[in-house]
């Protein structure tokens, strides 16, 4: 009975720390291949996700605060293949073909991929002639960020939605970037799928992918405003912070 009393949990938001409030739970084997996979049985763990009333960040802080190892053994598994199908190749194969046309001169700017898992991204740019190198927090624990040095361009493709410390991730970038540099992430921003007093039912809300961050346009804002990066967006998938837009990189970002 007592239990009914008990006070309500609350969380900060990690962003701007305004009070997040419960939005809705999602059960942990829920993943983002439903509609083509079908469903997986359901664990039984209720994963919740709260929602910041000012940001309009949503997040698992149950997740948050799970160890490296918690994540590699019940997310980033063998298993994980099966509700990320496009991880191994084809993303990395996409996202390289897209930066070799968008960048047309790219062999004297150093390139970091931060979050590049298995280094494939890399890999394939390498073969084209950039200069570039992966790094990953979950993968690369025996690096520090201090050792790989200064980038002038940064990417990170379909990582911020699985970053369990956001200010980890944006002190790293700040960390990283050269002074004239420009990182260009992708997440799908929350803005037209996550509604205060809504259910979430977003197919993007997946914790069994490990997807425990979700960014509205705001919080992706905010959280590049903390480092003083400025913020704009190609599409509500892909991203830029920046500080300044260097010369190669001016027919891509107009600040208007
Ligand atoms: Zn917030």
């Amino acid at each position: 009975m007592w239990s009914f009393f008990r006070k309500k949990k609350e969380y900060d938001c990690p962003i701007c720390a305004a009070k997040g409030e419960l939005l809705d739970t999602v059960d942990l084997n829920k993943h983002c291949e439903v509609s083509k996979r079908g469903a997986l049985p359901r664990s039984g763990v209720a994963i919740e996700y709260y929602l910041c009333s000012d940001c309009r960040f949503c997040w698992a802080p149950m997740m948050h605060a799970w160890s490296v190892d918690e994540f590699e053994e019940k997310i980033y598994n063998q298993d994980y293949v099966y509700v990320d199908p496009e991880y191994i190749e084809s993303r990395p194969r996409t996202n390289s073909e897209m930066l070799i046309a968008n960048v047309p001169h790219a062999s004297s700017i150093r390139h970091l991929d931060y979050g590049g898992g298995n280094g494939m991204l890399s890999k394939l740019l390498n073969e084209a002639g950039w200069q570039s190198s992966s790094y990953d927090p979950m993968v690369d624990h025996d690096v520090s960020i201090e050792s790989l040095g200064k980038f002038d361009f940064i990417t990170s493709f379909e990582v911020f939605e699985h970053v369990p410390d956001v200010h980890r991730l944006i002190s790293d970038l700040d960390q990283l970037i050269a002074d004239n540099g420009i990182i260009i992430f992708s997440t799908i921003t929350s803005d037209e799928f996550i509604t205060p007093g809504k259910k979430l039912n977003w197919w993007y809300a997946a914790p069994r992918n490990g997807h425990i961050s979700l960014f509205s346009q705001n919080a992706l804002r905010r959280l590049g405003h903390s480092k003083n990066f400025q913020f704009t967006s190609f599409s509500p998938a892909l991203h830029v912070f920046f500080k300044s837009v260097p010369e190669w990189a001016s027919h891509m970002i107009k600040i208007v």
